[in-house]
């Protein structure tokens, strides 16, 4: 595996690679991270690695998407065991820039649409930031295939339309979301979390669980979560057939969701039983 820090360089090599012919398969594959590493971001580097012959991860704590008083400077950056799992799994170079922005940076790629509401709305300028890096990582990477998980699904719907809409030649392909053994989400920012605070944090998994099957799942989610000490419910949003829900616990923001389950078809089943019932009786 090369580490390579320099955008140019990266840049030249994969556009070196672009110009290869590797038959059917594709050739190159990029999987954004901004790095501590976790079995989340090892699915997704799976995933790449089985589909194209060339995968690169980035590892780049972007700091034009974290709102003045986020946690950049905290953000955890365990560069070593970063890169020890990116070799394990096979990765070809790990792109890994001390900084991606000229002092008088001033292009900006803005979704507007897609980004609005939920953590477009708690984070003013979030998918700002992320959809200029972003394609800054397509353009210095050149990839023909880029994962990105559900766990962020607004962030991949804003990826979805940045691709569409300015028409740039790569695939984005999606990847469920991987969860710790009892249900939480994997995150790099369950590192902050005490043992108290990650054994609150699971009423998020939870309690989307069970929302999702019933008739007004983000109503039903709203309820149970405020009734709970130590969480503050950031939003909760049905979107695209996913219950959406962002929670603090302590100082952690969390993220999470799940497909809706219609109730209805449950209850069509009923009525038909009882149907059936109700005519044997007659
Ligand atoms: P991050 O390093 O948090 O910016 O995440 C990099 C990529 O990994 C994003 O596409 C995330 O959606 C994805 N990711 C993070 N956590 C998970 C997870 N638990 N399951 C699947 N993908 C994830």
């Amino acid at each position: 595996m090369r580490r390579i820090t320099s955008p140019d360089l990266m840049q030249q090599l994969a556009l070196r690679w672009k110009r290869e012919k590797v038959g059917q398969r594709a050739r190159i594959a990029l999987v954004p991270t901004m790095g501590a590493l976790h079995e989340g971001h090892a699915e997704l580097i799976r995933q790449a690695r089985k589909q194209a012959a060339h995968v690169i991860v980035s590892l780049y704590v972007n700091p034009t998407q974290f709102g003045p008083k986020e946690d950049l400077s905290r953000y955890p950056r365990p560069l070593d065991a970063d890169a020890a799992l990116c070799r394990r799994l096979g990765v070809d170079v790990l792109f890994n820039p001390a900084n991606l922005y000229a002092p008088d940076h001033s292009t900006w790629v803005t979704e507007e649409a897609a980004s609005l509401g939920r953590c477009g709305g708690s984070r003013p300028g979030h998918f700002r930031g992320v959809a200029t890096v972003v394609t800054k990582l397509f353009a210095l990477t050149q990839p023909d295939l880029a994962f990105f998980g559900l766990k962020d699904a607004q962030q991949l719907s804003v990826i979805e339309r940045v691709v569409r809409d300015l028409a740039l030649p790569v695939r984005i392909v999606p990847v469920e979301i991987v969860r710790d053994r009892d249900g939480l989400a994997l995150s790099s920012r369950n590192r902050y979390l005490t043992p108290a605070e990650r054994n609150r944090a699971l009423a998020l998994p939870l309690l989307l669980q069970a929302a999702v099957v019933q008739p007004a799942p983000a109503a039903w989610f709203r309820t149970h979560i405020t009734r709970l000490p130590g969480l503050t419910l950031d939003y909760v949003e049905a979107v695209d057939g996913r219950l959406c829900a962002a929670i603090r616990v302590g100082k952690t923001r969390l993220i999470d969701n799940l497909p809706l389950l219609s109730p209805a078809p449950r209850k069509r089943a009923k009525r038909v039983k009882q149907g059936v019932r109700s005519r044997r009786l007659a």
